[in-house]
C-alpha cells in the first residue's frame, strides 16, 4: 500500500479526519443507489462521478475496495414522505407496466449512462425487493429494542425514544424539538405517535402493486430501511464509508444512523461523505422549472437550454474541475470551456503515448526536474487532500506544459534524465486515465482514417497540390480535428 495520509470531510464530525480503515487493506463504501423510475439526468451523474473517483483513487492507492451501490425498485415514495405513492408504481400505471418492467427499463439505461461516464461498476448492487426478508428481520430487531411500533400494520421508528439514549440529528445538524415543532400533522390522520417518527414498514392498500407478507400483515419496506439491510448485509453493521448527494443527508441518510444503533447499539458508519448539488445557469434543477436535464438529452444536446451536445467525458471532466464538496453549475459556456479543457488532457494524453526518451549528450537540467517532482507531489497532495480534484488536474496541466515542450522540440527528453522523463509519463497517464477515469473518446477506427487522411495530405502536399492540401485540412477541422504541420512531422491534434 502506498504510504499516503489520505485525509476526508466528515459530513459527522464536520471536519476533515484522516482516514483509517477499519480492517485494512479492505474498504467498504456504500452509495445510494437511484430509484429507477425515470431516466438519469445531472443530479445521478454527480454522486455516481465523485465516489467513482474515491474508490479509483483508494484503490490506486492499494487498498481494497469493496463498492456497494444499490437500486432502489421499492418502497421510494412521493415526495421521500411516509405518505404517497410509490414512484415506481406510479409510473408502472402511467405506462401500464409492471413495476418490475419500469425497475428493469430504467436500471438498464442507468448503467448505459453510467458506463459512457467511464465510471467502475459498484461490486455489488444489490435491489431492495431482493432483501425483503433482510428487512422484515431489521424490524423485528427494532422492535424487539423497544424503538419501533405497530399501528394497523404498520411498524414506526420511535424517533423520541431513541432520542432518550442516542441523539437524533447529529449528520444534519437538526435538533430534535425544533423538527417536532417545525413538522404538523396536517391531515390529523397520522398514525405516527410524534412526527418525526418514521416508516420502517408500511401496511399495502388491496390496490397497492408491490407487497410482501410480513409478521404485521401485507406491506413493503420504508425507503431508509433499504439502505441499512443491503448496507449491513454485505459490508457488516460498522463499515468504512458511506457517501450519497446532501440532498439524501436528510431524512434518508439520518434515518440510516438510528435504524443502525437501534439494532447494534454502535454507529453504522465511520465516515459519512456528501456530494454538493448541481444547478443550472445558478437555479436549482427542478422539473416544474423546465431545467430537468437527463443525461441523454445532455449527450445528444437534445434540450432547449442546450446550444449544442456535450460528450459524456466532457461532463465527467466538467464534474471533476470542482471539488465535490462545492456547488457546481452548469452552463453551456463552463460547459464549452470545460470541453476544451478535456480535449487540451487527452491530446496530451496521446501525445505522453507517443513520446519515446531519446539519449542525448544534452546536460541534465535540475531545475525542470524540480519543477516535475513538485507537480507530481502536488497532484497527489491534493487528491489526498479529500479528493480535491480540481487542484489535481491544475497540477497535471503542469505537467502537460513538459510534455508538451517535449513534443515541439524545447525541451529534450535527455534533459530530465531517463528517470524523471518515464516518472513524468507515468505519473500524468496514471492520473488522467486510472485516477480521473478520463479517457479518449474515439471508434475504433477513427484514428486509422485520420493517419489515412494525413497521408493524403502529405503526398498532396510534397505534390505541391495545395488546393488538396487546403480541402484535406477544411474537411478534418469540420470534423474537429486540427493537422499539425511541424518541422519534422505530420500530425494531428483535437480541435481545443
Ligand atoms: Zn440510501
Amino acid at each position: 500500500m502506498k504510504s499516503h495520509q489520505l485525509k476526508l470531510y466528515n459530513t459527522l464530525s464536520r471536519k476533515k479526519e484522516n482516514f483509517q480503515a477499519i480492517n485494512p487493506p479492505f474498504v467498504g463504501l456504500y452509495v445510494c443507489g437511484p430509484t429507477v423510475y425515470g431516466d438519469a439526468h445531472l443530479g445521478h451523474a454527480r454522486p455516481a462521478v465523485t465516489f467513482d473517483t474515491v474508490n479509483r483513487y483508494l484503490t490506486h492507492l492499494g487498498y481494497r475496495v469493496r463498492y456497494v451501490r444499490n437500486i432502489t425498485d421499492v418502497g421510494h415514495l412521493q415526495g421521500d414522505a411516509d405518505e404517497g405513492e410509490d414512484k415506481i408504481a406510479k409510473k408502472a400505471k402511467l405506462e401500464q407496466l409492471e413495476p418490475m418492467e419500469i425497475a428493469q427499463q430504467y436500471t438498464d439505461s442507468y448503467h448505459r449512462d453510467m458506463a459512457l461516464l467511464n465510471t467502475w461498476k459498484p461490486n455489488i448492487e444489490p435491489r431492495a425487493t431482493g432483501h425483503i426478508p433482510e428487512q422484515i428481520a431489521l424490524v423485528e430487531a427494532i422492535l424487539k429494542e423497544g424503538l419501533a411500533y405497530e399501528v394497523n400494520g404498520s411498524v414506526y421508528f420511535d424517533t423520541l425514544k431513541y432520542n432518550e439514549k442516542t441523539p437524533y440529528g447529529r449528520l444534519s445538524g437538526r435538533v430534535i424539538d425544533e423538527l417536532m415543532s417545525g413538522s404538523r400533522d396536517l391531515d390529523g390522520q397520522s398514525e405516527k405517535r410524534n412526527p418525526v417518527d418514521f416508516a420502517l414498514w408500511k401496511n399495502a392498500a388491496f390496490e397497492h402493486l408491490m407487497k410482501w407478507d410480513s409478521p404485521w400483515g401485507v406491506g413493503f419496506p420504508g425507503w431508509h430501511l433499504e439502505c441499512t439491510a443491503m448496507s449491513s448485509k454485505y459490508l457488516g453493521n460498522n463499515f468504512d464509508i458511506h457517501g450519497g448527494g446532501m440532498d439524501l443527508m436528510f431524512p434518508h441518510h439520518e434515518c440510516e444512523i438510528a435504524q443502525g444503533n437501534a439494532c447494534n447499539h454502535k454507529d453504522p458508519v465511520n465516515y459519512w461523505m456528501h456530494n454538493n448539488m448541481i444547478t443550472i445557469n445558478g437555479q436549482k434543477m427542478g422539473k416544474s422549472l423546465g431545467n430537468f436535464i437527463t443525461l441523454q438529452e445532455l449527450f445528444n444536446g437534445d434540450h432547449d437550454l442546450l446550444e449544442q451536445a456535450y460528450s459524456p467525458m466532457t461532463i465527467r471532466y466538467f464534474m471533476l474541475t470542482a471539488h465535490y464538496r462545492s456547488t457546481l453549475d452548469f452552463s453551456n459556456d463552463a460547459l464549452k470551456a470545460a470541453q476544451k479543457g478535456y480535449k487540451k488532457l487527452i491530446n496530451g494524453l496521446r501525445i505522453a503515448k507517443m513520446l519515446e526518451y531519446q539519449a542525448s549528450d544534452v546536460a541534465v537540467d535540475k531545475k525542470q526536474i524540480e519543477q516535475i517532482e513538485s507537480s507530481i507531489t502536488n497532484a497527489y497532495r491534493a487528491m489526498d487532500d479529500d479528493f480535491n480534484t480540481a487542484q489535481a488536474i491544475g497540477h497535471l496541466f503542469n505537467l502537460l506544459k513538459k510534455i508538451n515542450s517535449m513534443y515541439t522540440g524545447q525541451l529534450e527528453s535527455a534533459a530530465l534524465g531517463e528517470e524523471t522523463f518515464h516518472k513524468l509519463i507515468n505519473t500524468f497517464l496514471t492520473f488522467v486515465e486510472e485516477i480521473l477515469g478520463l479517457v479518449e473518446e474515439k471508434s475504433d477506427s477513427q484514428n486509422k482514417m485520420i493517419n489515412l487522411l494525413l497521408k493524403l495530405y502529405t503526398e498532396a502536399k510534397m505534390a505541391r497540390d495545395y488546393d488538396k492540401v487546403d480541402e484535406i485540412r477544411a474537411g478534418l477541422k469540420d470534423l474537429g480535428f486540427v493537422v499539425k504541420d511541424m518541422k519534422d512531422k505530420i500530425d494531428w491534434a483535437y480541435e481545443e
